[in-house]
């Protein structure tokens, strides 16, 4: 579960095609990352998977069903955001609970899927603290929690670490992957810092201007850039 596919997707804001026909597929269990730089429509594109924004054209399929007219809380998905969004007011176990409350799951099921998530994410000691209370990273581990507790069959990320300190960043992308790599779940993972994407991904999407420039491996695309934009954001010498 967690096959995604795009085809022929576009979306236009009034007269401007931010992203023009796109396809793509992203395979079930795989860790993707989007990278290009700013305003290259990163964003956009996970929004449009995520079912945050409409397609203007074209289909997105998960598992084999069109999910393009399919409301965001439907489709399956868990988006962790670069702002944390957490409620202040609220414990970490409540803010980890609350899409599980939303969805009217029973006490019992809450409570195991919350002390899973805790357990994981290394916040079995944190979960009666408010989020003020909380370091940046911890924070985002809360954030990434309340995705884990709705088991979806795959992981959104936008630009998920560019509010914490180089340090911070580099532990926090170590946790991800390691995440990725017990939960076998698919993630996309939207970043404009090419050595996140060169140590995180099994697939890279460098976007220019919503296109495609090139998808590969990190080693593909390193050793292959198809042209000098992929040559000079990936940092291979040629
Ligand atoms: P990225 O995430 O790669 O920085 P975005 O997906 O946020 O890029 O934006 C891609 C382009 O679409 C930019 O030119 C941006 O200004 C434009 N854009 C994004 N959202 C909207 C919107 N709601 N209305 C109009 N233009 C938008
Ligand atoms: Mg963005």
């Amino acid at each position: 579960m967690g096959r995604i596919v795009l085809d022929k997707v576009t979306k236009r804001f009034g007269s401007v095609e931010v992203i023009p026909p796109l396809d793509l597929t992203i395979e079930d269990g795989e860790f993707t990352v989007f990278v290009g730089p700013s305003g290259c429509g990163k964003s956009t594109l996970l929004r449009l998977i995520a079912g945050l924004e409409d397609l203007s054209s074209g289909k997105i399929e998960i598992d084999g069903s069109d999910v393009s007219a399919v409301p965001p809380a439907k489709r399956g998905l868990a988006m962790v955001f670069q702002s944390y969004a957490l409620y202040p007011h609220m414990s970490v176990r409540k803010n980890i609970a609350f899409p599980l409350r939303m969805a009217k799951l029973d006490q019992a099921e809450i409570d195991r899927r919350v002390s899973n998530a805790a357990q994981v994410l290394n916040l079995t000691d944190y979960l009666d603290r408010r989020p003020g209370q909380l370091s940046g990273g911890q924070r985002q581990r809360v954030a990434i929690g309340r995705a884990i507790v709705r088991e979806p069959s795959a992981f959104l990320f936008d630009e998920p670490l560019s509010n914490l300190d180089a340090a911070l960043r580099v532990g926090m992308r170590l946790e991800i992957s390691e995440l990725h790599k017990r939960l076998e779940t698919t993630m996309i993972y939207v970043t404009h810092d090419q050595v996140e994407a060169m140590t995180m991904a099994d697939k890279i999407v460098v976007l220019r201007a919503g296109n495609i420039e090139q998808v590969g491996s990190p080693l593909d695309l390193y050793n292959q850039p198809r042209n000098r934009f992929v040559a000079g954001f990936i940092g291979s010498p040629r």
